[in-house]
């Protein structure tokens, strides 16, 4: 557990009872503080049960002597509306904060020669493969990596800093809305596509969130950003012209005189002006496609910045297991590969799933995001026919029907058995039955990985009944 400086004595206020938010009362708990705690949720309220910080309605706090209020990334701090609890807070002239801010607190705390190294990542897509895949790579060369986000543990349940450390945490811009003092000794920006623009207000409310990673940098540290995206490019122009903090553009899209870049498969980098390359990763079934090349050449960026062989990341790199729901091979029978990509929940996350196979019979839909897929088109090469399912059926079909044949599947076993029978009869020598459904999964699935859980059942039940090994 991390211990949070300067709350000795001090009131705070958690709002906000999920994994997060229990392990920020607990941190809070054990350096001192005396907790209150309110969920809206009242199964989540009970997860605080009969303890030091149990749940009690705000209106009970004392709010003339609070410290700060901490809230979940998911509680609206501007849009739609804030949330009364940000009101109040700010009424009451309260800092609102996260627990990454609690993070970067006990961390500057520390004596700069015994801090350990902070490794953040963000972008509207690739954050938890990225941070996993650094955190991968940092286990490979034998660092002591301990990687918090999505995909790991609540930032302050993670081990105590000590200086051989290495934290890899992946950030939302909700997080980071609510982070003041993160210093990152390597900040990762992947890309930005329109998302989130409901609690954001505008797109730019929502880079400038995103661009919060590089707060507090220093001349010592870097800045990794994907320009393969408008919104990249100018946040690199930017901080390069600012001359802040050392920038290394990464792409998988072309060459770069500078930072990183994959091209056909391979790795470059870029070290006192002179281009090297590092190695081949188009075999790795763990990172499939140009967009987890991009993720690929951040990675390398980070790990050379933070003393690691080229040799062992690439070697690294090419054993990684992808994380589940992400392009995730789940399974194979006669020439068909069944993908599991359903963490794909926008257009943005799937036109690089579409094009990092050669004949793709492609399931998708569910509860379409602004705009369909509209910004698919021109994209589509490579799909031989696309399978529709959820209310978005009839968008997508409207949105492709110029570039492919739409079948009309209902739900996503169907699709799977139609996509198969299908991919089966074509010419295709390896074709991809591919679940990237660029739609939210909430009017069929509780969850994107309920979602991903349900193709892998039926991939299952379509290879016991043909009685092959998956
Ligand atoms: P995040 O944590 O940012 O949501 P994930 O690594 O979980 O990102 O991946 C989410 C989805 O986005 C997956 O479908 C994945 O294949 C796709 N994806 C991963 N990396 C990128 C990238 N660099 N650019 C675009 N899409 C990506």
């Amino acid at each position: 557990m991390i211990l949070i400086p300067d709350v000795k004595g001090k009131s705070i206020g958690v709002f906000g009872l999920g994994v997060s938010g229990i392990a920020t009362c607990e941190a809070l708990v054990a350096s001192g503080a005396k907790v209150f705690t309110w969920d809206e949720n009242p199964k989540a309220r009970e997860k605080a049960g009969d303890t030091e910080y149990r749940a009690e309605h705000p209106k009970k706090w004392p709010w003339k002597e609070m410290a700060s209020v901490v809230v979940s990334p998911s509680v609206p701090l501007t849009h739609p509306k804030p949330h009364p609890i940000v009101r109040k807070a700010r009424m009451e002239k309260i800092p609102v904060i996260g627990d990454i801010e609690y993070f970067a607190r006990a961390i500057n705390a520390l004596p700069e020669n015994e801090r350990p190294r902070v490794v953040a990542v963000t972008g509207s897509k690739g954050k938890s493969t990225t941070a996993a895949l650094i955190g991968h790579i940092l286990h490979g060369v034998g660092e002591e990596a301990h990687v918090s986000g999505n995909v790991g543990e609540a930032v302050l349940s993670l081990p105590a800093p000590e200086k051989n450390f290495i934290y890899v945490l992946e950030l939302s811009s909700f997080q980071l809305d609510l982070t003041f003092n993160l210093r990152a000794n390597a900040a990762v920006f992947l890309n930005l596509t329109p998302d989130h623009i409901d609690r954001h207000g505008a797109i730019d409310a929502y880079f400038a969130a995103k661009k919060r990673i590089f707060a507090n940098q220093t001349k010592d540290d870097i800045a990794v950003i994907g320009v393969d995206d408008g919104y990249g490019q100018a946040a690199c122009t930017a901080l390069t012209a600012r001359d802040s903090v050392r920038v290394l553009p990464v792409s998988a899209m072309g060459t770069l005189g500078r930072g990183a870049y994959a091209l056909n498969g391979s790795l470059y980098y870029n070290r006192d002006g002179k281009t090297s390359k590092a190695g081949d990763i188009s075999g790795s079934r763990g990172l499939r496609g140009a967009h987890n090349h991009q993720n690929a050449a951040a990675a390398l960026a980070v790990c050379i910045h933070l003393g690691a062989d080229t040799a062992l990341i690439v070697k690294a790199a090419n054993n990684f297991t992808s994380l589940p729901h992400r392009m995730e091979e789940v399974g194979r029978l006669g020439k068909a590969v069944f993908i599991n990509d359903s963490k794909a929940t926008n257009a943005g996350a799937t036109a690089p799933a579409l094009s990092a196979f050669d004949d793709v019979f492609w399931i998708a839909g569910g509860k379409a995001k602004e705009g369909g897929i509209a910004s698919l088109k021109g994209k589509l090469g490579a799909v031989r026919r696309a399978y529709l399912i959820g209310e978005a059926a009839t968008l997508f079909e409207e949105q492709l029907k110029d570039e492919v044949k739409c079948v009309h599947c209902g739900d996503l076993e169907a699709a799977v058995l139609e996509a198969y029978g299908d991919a089966l009869e074509s010419e295709a020598p390896s074709p991809t039955i591919l679940l990237s459904p660029a739609c939210a999964p909430y009017d069929q699935f509780k969850n994107f990985e309920r979602r991903g859980e349900a193709f892998r059942d039926a991939v299952g039940d379509l290879t016991s009944a043909n009685g092959a090994a998956a």
